[in-house]
């Protein structure tokens, strides 16, 4: 007898920039697959600003809720509205940004053989999305707010705020997502650890709470091992001890910066991958942004939405395919011919593509 898997539903968005590029050659490489999706583009970015008056009109919108993989490539100023949706709106709460070096990948570390962790980033709270404002307007309301210095608002003059929100609730629920995590890697012989990062000694309410709900959370999960450092500390020890890393816990902002620096510890920001998760929603992205200065050309290195892809398919129960995908992606690296410039080759997004359908194939 034999399984067939009943066809399920993937919406591209690429954004725009090189995102139209990498997701044009992802989606080329799993229709050539023969994978059981079905991959629709419904209209989104400038074009569908063009074609619909809106970057996200509401036919995108639930064509996207309803299917079951949903990939997007990089948003630039013309497509920001596609990725506040797909991540703010939707509530997509936690990333999740796996930073693994594979033989052959361009890493600037002497030694990154073995480098496999996961940052996950509170993708909610914190700073971000932005919430600015002027700051007489802060000192008419909240005249006596000071700093630890005892300085108040309405010292500075003239200039902006933003505000950082930490929540109870929010810092809870991507802990209990770290922890999960770590739980599943432990099972898979990883050691099981969570490195909760802030800057808690600067900030002890909001990061502090953040950290404080972290180490509540993990004393009840037991079983795993957890440590923090603060965030300038993190940044180094993600540089100099990056085998040390099981489970990155950041908060948001925090997150961004430091899985652009493991990204490049591994190989480049061009490489690595991530999914967004909320309740009941879900999707998938690079981590890189739309790289104004390599789009059109052709040569943006596809790996990075090839693993998002991967990620999706695994979420999708497509488990079998998202392994033998990454697998390919492997061997590509492994083989060393077929890699985009900024890998040191002379391959085009397309062909690298190629080269890892031909891999996936032979998987
Ligand atoms: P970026 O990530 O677009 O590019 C940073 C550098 O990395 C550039 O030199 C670029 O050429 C290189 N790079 C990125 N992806 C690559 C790939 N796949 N292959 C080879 N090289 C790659 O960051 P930026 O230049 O600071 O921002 C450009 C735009 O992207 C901005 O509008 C920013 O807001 C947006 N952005 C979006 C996201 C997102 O969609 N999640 C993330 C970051 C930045």
């Amino acid at each position: 007898m034999t399984t067939q898997h009943i066809v399920k539903t993937v919406v591209a968005l690429p954004g725009e920039g090189i995102g139209l590029e990498v997701v044009g050659a992802t989606c080329d490489l799993l229709t050539g697959a023969g994978l059981p999706i079905t991959i629709v583009t419904p209209p989104q970015g400038a074009a569908a600003v063009k074609s619909h008056g809106s970057p996200l009109p509401d036919e995108t919108k639930r064509a996207a809720r309803s299917a079951d993989g949903v990939l997007f490539g990089a948003a630039g100023p013309a497509s920001s509205a596609v990725v506040s949706w797909l991540r703010w709106e939707m509530s997509a709460w936690g990333g999740v940004r796996p930073i693994t070096f594979y033989p052959g990948m361009r890493s600037p570390l002497a030694d990154p053989e073995g480098i496999d962790y996961v940052i996950v980033r509170e993708n909610s709270e914190g700073i971000y999305p932005g919430r600015e404002g002027d700051l007489a307007d802060l000192a008419r309301v909240m005249p006596d707010l000071g700093d630890r210095s005892g300085r108040t608002v309405k010292e500075y003059g003239e200039g902006s705020f933003a505000v950082k929100v930490v929540t109870p609730v929010g810092a809870e629920r991507i802990a209990r997502l770290a922890c999960r995590l770590a739980r599943a890697r432990q099972a898979r012989g990883k050691p099981g650890k969570v490195t909760c990062v802030t800057k808690s000694n600067v900030l002890p309410r909001s990061d502090g709470l953040f950290r404080e709900t972290a180490e509540r959370v993990m004393a009840e999960a037991g079983g795993l091992q957890f440590e923090h450092f603060y965030v300038d500390d993190a940044a180094r020890r993600l540089v100099r001890f990056p085998r040390t890393m099981d489970v990155v816990l950041c908060m948001n902002q925090y997150a961004d910066i430091l899985s652009d620096l493991g990204a490049e510890t591994a190989g480049g920001l061009g490489l690595a991958p991530s999914g967004c998760f909320g309740d009941g929603w879900a999707y998938f992205e690079s981590v890189h942004g739309s790289a104004p200065d390599i789009a059109g050309r052709g040569i943006a290195n596809p790996t990075a939405t090839i693993r998002s892809a991967a990620m999706m398919l695994d979420h999708m129960g497509l488990v079998a395919e998202a392994q033998r995908l990454e697998t390919a992606v492997r061997r590509v690296y492994r083989d060393g011919k077929t890699l985009t410039p900024d890998q040191g080759g002379a391959a085009t997004t397309d062909e690298m593509a190629r080269a890892v359908l031909a891999a996936y194939r032979h998987a």
